[in-house]
C-alpha cells in the first residue's frame, strides 16, 4: 500500500507553525510561575484551578496507555471525540475539494462535521444487513477522498462491521480510515487499536463516555500513528482538555473493576431486555446488538415514541432514518428503568 501522510495533510496544515503555549515553553518544575498571566493569588474554591492544564495531558495518557497497551505517543485527548472527528476534517480536508466517504444508517456528527467544514459526503449506505457494501465504497473512491468513517459496534443499528471488510478497506485505501469504537467495551469484537503498526493509516476513536460513564467530563481518545498523533497536537485548542475532567478521569481510571463489573451487567441486561421485547405484539424486529443499545423494529414507531414520553421515558426515534423505518433506538437502563419500560410498552395500544 502507498499511504503517505504527506499526501492526505492539508498544505496550510504541514506549513503551520502551531501556538506555542507558556506550559509548552517551560516545561519543568518552578517556584514562581509568572509566565501565563494566570491570578497568581488562587481560585476561589477550595481546589486551586488558577494555573492552565497540561497541554498534553501527559499524566492522564500515561494512564490510558496502561490500560490500553498503546504507547502515549500514538494518543490524542480531547473534548469529547467530537473533537477529534471535527480535527481530522480541518487537518485533511480542503473545503470545497476533498470529499470523504460515510456508511450510513451511521453516527450523525460525521455528517455535521463535514457540513461545517464545506467537505462533500459520498454516503455509501450499508447492505439490509448493515455491513458494508464494499463495490459500492470502492466506486465512490476518487483522489480527492481523504476519509472513510467506519463505526463499529455501529450506531444506531447495534451490530459490529465485518472486521475482514475493515481490513481490506485499511490495505487499499490511500486514505484515512476512521473506526469509531465508542460502544467497543460491549462488543464481542476484538479493537482495532492493537493494529496501528500495521496501518499507518488508521485512525480508532474511543470515549470516556460509554462504558466509563464519564459523559459529562467531556474526553475522547484518538489512537493513530505517532505522526497522526502529531497533526492533531498542532490543530488542536492549546488546552483542550480542562483540568477538572483530567483529574477526575485520573481518578475514575483506576475504578476500572467497577467499569467492567458495568459492562458485565449492561450485556446481561440487554439480553435480558431482548427477551422481553421479542414478546410484546408492538415489536417486529430486533436487531442483534453489540452495544448498549438495542435498535427496535415497531408497528408505529412515533405513536409509541409519544407514548413512551407521556409515561416519562425517553428513547430515540430513529424512524425517519433510511435503513430504520420504524425503529426506535433503546438505551440498556438498569434492571428498574428497563421494568418500567417494558411495562410502558405492554400497556401501548
Ligand atoms: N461516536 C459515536 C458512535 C457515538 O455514538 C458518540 C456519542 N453518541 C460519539 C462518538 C461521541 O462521543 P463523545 O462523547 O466522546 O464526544
Amino acid at each position: 500500500m502507498s499511504f503517505n501522510l504527506n499526501n492526505v495533510l492539508r498544505e496550510n496544515i504541514k506549513n503551520l507553525v502551531p501556538y506555542s503555549s507558556a506550559r509548552d515553553e517551560f516545561k519543568g518544575e518552578a517556584s514562581v510561575y509568572l509566565d501565563a498571566n494566570e491570578n497568581s493569588y488562587g481560585s476561589p474554591l477550595a481546589e486551586s484551578y488558577n494555573r492552565y492544564p497540561d497541554p498534553l495531558q501527559l499524566t492522564l495518557k500515561q494512564k490510558i496507555s496502561s490500560i490500553k497497551g498503546v504507547p502515549p505517543r500514538n494518543i490524542f485527548l480531547g473534548n469529547g471525540s467530537d473533537e477529534a472527528i471535527d480535527i481530522l476534517f480541518r487537518a485533511f480536508c480542503r473545503p470545497g475539494v476533498d470529499n470523504v466517504i460515510t456508511v450510513p444508517p451511521t453516527y450523525g456528527m460525521y455528517e455535521v462535521s463535514a457540513n461545517i467544514n464545506d467537505v462533500a459526503i459520498r454516503k455509501v449506505h450499508l447492505t439490509p444487513d448493515y455491513q458494508l457494501n464494499m463495490e459500492a465504497i470502492a466506486e465512490a473512491i476518487d483522489q480527492n477522498t481523504k476519509m472513510i468513517f467506519i463505526c463499529s459496534p455501529n450506531n444506531p443499528t447495534g451490530n459490529s462491521i465485518d472486521r475482514e471488510d475493515v481490513e481490506t478497506i485499511l490495505a487499499n485505501f490511500n486514505g484515512i480510515v476512521v473506526i469509531d469504537e465508542a460502544y467497543i467495551n460491549y462488543s464481542r469484537q476484538k479493537t482495532f487499536i492493537q493494529e496501528l503498526t500495521e496501518y499507518s493509516n488508521l485512525v480508532v476513536l474511543q470515549t470516556l463516555s460509554k462504558a466509563w460513564g464519564l459523559a459529562g467530563l467531556r474526553i475522547g481518545m484518538a489512537f493513530a500513528s505517532e505522526e497522526i498523533i502529531e497533526v492533531f497536537n498542532k490543530v488542536k485548542a492549546p488546552y483542550n482538555v480542562n483540568e477538572a475532567s483530567q483529574k477526575l478521569a485520573l481518578e475514575a481510571l483506576n475504578n476500572i473493576e467497577q467499569v467492567n463489573s458495568w459492562i458485565k451487567e449492561t450485556v446481561a441486561e440487554r439480553e435480558k431486555l431482548v427477551a422481553e421485547l421479542a414478546k410484546l405484539p408492538v415489536v417486529q424486529k430486533i436487531y442483534p446488538s453489540d452495544a448498549n443499545f438495542i435498535l427496535v423494529k415497531t408497528t408505529n414507531a412515533r405513536a409509541i415514541y409519544n407514548h413512551l414520553v407521556k409515561q416519562g421515558i425517553i428513547v430515540r426515534d430513529r424512524s425517519k432514518v433510511e435503513l430504520c423505518e420504524g425503529s426506535l433506538r433503546i438505551t440498556v437502563g438498569t434492571p428498574e428503568e428497563n421494568k418500567k419500560l417494558v411495562e410502558a410498552l405492554e400497556n401501548f395500544s
